[in-house]
């Protein structure tokens, strides 16, 4: 039996651990530092309070447990030396016949990790449980501010980068100070509230045409949002950004404007894009070494007319079935076939009733792409008690303006791309119940 070693349970690890645990030929181990699978396009939703995290992450072990060859290890893979093919992780050494790193991306500041503190990114569930603290105090803190100053400064939210998430985070943030804080904020008003996008590019959304990212500008700007383009952020503190000249007092700044690929890649020594992406083969196996597979946001994939795929998990889940399926026909004996992305088009939602959708020739925006994009995130969420949930969550939000997931908890702290640090021990142990009182050797 050939064992494979995939790394990352994101669209493309699960798509190739799927293909393979079809076979009984080979034994699949799949690693993660995260026990569950993030289905990352709804992640805004629980940033803006609109959902839980348990309802956009599913475990890891459930969505693959009807594979018996395939077993699931929480934990950091390190590095790999792919001459002895043996990956290094937090819990020991794993040697693998075929290895599928496909381990995504996490935020790029471009140089200024120190903005990091002030302007969190968006990308795994402590992210988005710490911008919706931040959101939250800032309305709480403004309704109890007597300062006028002050309660401008806290009701102004800069998003940098205007790409989908930066939209969808804007356009939430929109709708809550409109239909949100008139509700329930009796000492706001609404008005107060200014949301900027703070991007460096043209226009916004500039992989889709120039007509549907017009449309998304009107319907930001309905909701209260301005649309700074062609402007870039030189600076970042904790009282708000410095934009070319113009200094924009805000409690709250959030990051959506770069990416990068995770950097074990180049650690490794492959060849690699500046963005980190590891440059592969029409195949997506990594140069001088055919057992090895890169997929999703990790690899860089040449288009024949130029250019490369986006990060998209349509394009993650495709190269994780077409992996899984090389591997296949490797064991059987049979040639390779390369990659062909079915380009599945492209959305990004501004709000209730506003999104735009593209693929190819058309073009839809309004309530038609919204209801799509609803459909589509509602298909490719993993597990039918989620979806139903979520389906119930955005039906009751939709009929109250209410969002159900507003809780904010004082212990959430602030997630950078490191790993936690460890708790400093408890000073005081904790009391004992006299009820609980029992010899555990006894029990
Ligand atoms: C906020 C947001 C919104 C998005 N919206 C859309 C959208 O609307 N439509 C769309 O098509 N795409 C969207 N995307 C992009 C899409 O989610 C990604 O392209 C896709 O998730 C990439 O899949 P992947 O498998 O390459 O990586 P990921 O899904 O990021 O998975 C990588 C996995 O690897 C694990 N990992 C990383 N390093 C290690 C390590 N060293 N050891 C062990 N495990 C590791 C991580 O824990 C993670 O589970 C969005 C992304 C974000 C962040």
């Amino acid at each position: 039996m050939k064992h494979v070693v995939i790394v990352g349970g994101g669209f493309a690890g699960i798509n190739a651990a799927k293909a393979l645990g079809k076979s009984s030929d080979v034994k699949v181990t799949l690693i993660d530092k995260n026990n569950y699978h993030l289905f990352q396009p709804l992640l805004y939703q629980v940033a803006m309070s609109a959902l839980n995290a348990g309802e956009i992450a599913y475990p890891l072990r459930m969505l693959l447990s009807r594979y018996r060859n395939v077993t699931v290890f929480k934990g950091v893979v390190k590095s790999v030396d792919p001459r002895s093919k043996t990956v290094f992780t937090d819990f020991g050494e794993i040697s693998y016949d075929y290895l599928v790193l496909a381990c995504g991306a996490k935020h790029h500041y471009f140089g200024h990790n120190e903005w990091e503190e002030f302007a969190p990114g968006l990308k795994t569930i402590g992210q988005a449980a710490e911008i919706r603290r931040r959101v939250m105090d800032a309305y709480e803190n403004a309704e109890r501010s007597g300062n006028d100053l002050e309660k401008k400064k806290l009701l102004t939210f800069v998003i940098v980068g205007g790409g989908p998430t930066g939209v969808e985070l804007a356009g939430s943030i929109g709708e809550m100070s409109r239909y949100y804080l008139s509700k329930y904020y009796k000492n706001i008003d609404p008005k107060l509230t200014r949301i900027f996008i703070v991007h460096s590019a043209a226009r916004i959304l500039n992989t889709f045409s120039s007509d549907l990212s017009s449309k998304a500008t009107r319907a930001l700007e309905k909701l209260g949002v301005q649309v700074w383009t062609c402007s870039v952020v030189n600076s970042i503190d904790a009282d708000g950004v410095q934009v070319g000249n113009e200094r924009i007092e805000a409690g709250t700044v959030l990051w959506a404007a770069g990416v990068r690929a995770t950097s074990i890649g180049r650690k490794i020594g492959f060849e690699t894009d500046k963005t980190n992406r590891i440059i592969v083969l029409p195949d997506l196996s990594v140069p001088g070494y055919p057992e090895i597979f890169v997929g999703g946001d990790q690899a860089n994939f040449a288009l024949e007319g130029g250019g490369t795929l986006p990060g998209l998990a349509s394009v993650a889940i495709q190269e994780g079935q077409s992996i899984g399926r090389n591997i296949m026909l490797d064991i059987i004996g049979e040639p390779r076939t390369p990659f062909r992305y079915r380009d599945k088009g492209q959305m990004a939602t501004i709000g209730k009733n506003a999104s735009i959708a593209e693929r190819g020739n058309v073009r839809l925006s309004g309530l038609p792409a919204w209801i799509i994009w609803l459909a589509v995130h509602i298909f490719y969420l993993s597990g039918v008690k989620h979806r139903i949930i979520v389906l119930l969550q955005w039906g009751w939000s939709y009929f109250t303006f209410g969002h159900g997931a507003r809780i904010v908890n004082k212990e959430w702290r602030f997630y950078a791309n490191q790993p936690e640090p460890a708790e400093p021990a408890d000073p005081e142990p904790m009391e004992q119940d006299p009820a609980c009182a029992f010899n555990p050797v006894d029990r």
